[in-house]
């Protein structure tokens, strides 16, 4: 899942905003494109509700620009925390990347390890992927990442430590980039 960081500038979208926008990286986006091949060729129920726009103030995702819904397989994006064409397809390109290491088999020795290294990859290849300083870059993937495994693994100070442990190791794993047809 990806938080929301406030304040923003711009007006948040609207959900037919958002709809109409999502339509058009889905077509576009090369970085969209290859993860979702990656994804169906690894099973193709994983998606099987697709991707939607929707507000979510007043549920329990209010905080958040979107999220990967492993039990109902289904991508949200949080239209009324997004506020530019960007940052809808960052988040999409972040979820995506949850989506498929839900599917993708991994070793780790605890479950929080996991977790931790797949908030690593989603901002690695999404939200942060764009940030030239390889020292700014590391700290929004480093930040963004500890924010959101805090949530499932016992809050800030256990979620950095989980962090420390699968950072480098993550952090290089740029798959389904590395592999196969080229990005
Ligand atoms: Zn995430």
């Amino acid at each position: 899942m990806r938080f929301y960081h406030s304040p923003q500038q711009d007006q948040p979208y609207t959900e037919g905003k958002c709809t109409v926008e999502l339509g058009r990286i889905l077509e576009t986006s090369p970085k969209v494109a290859r993860l979702l091949q990656a994804i169906f060729a690894l099973n193709k129920d994983s998606l099987r509700r697709g991707i939607t726009c929707r507000p979510c103030a007043g549920t329990q995702q209010a905080s958040r620009m979107g999220y990967y819904d492993g039990q109902y397989k289904r991508i949200v994006i949080c239209c009324d925390n997004i506020h530019s064409e960007k940052q809808l397809e960052s988040t999409l390109v972040h979820e995506l990347v949850h989506a498929f290491d839900r599917i993708r088999t991994g070793t780790f020795s605890t479950m929080c390890h996991l977790i931790a290294c797949g908030e690593i990859r989603a901002s690695a290849l999404g939200q942060c992927h764009d940030i030239k300083s390889p020292q700014r870059k590391r700290e929004c993937i480093w930040e963004d990442a500890i924010r959101s495994t805090a949530v499932h693994c016992g809050g800030r100070t256990t979620a950095e430590m989980y962090i420390r442990q699968v950072f480098d190791k993550c952090v290089q794993d740029r798959a389904p980039f590395n592999i196969a047809h080229g990005s």
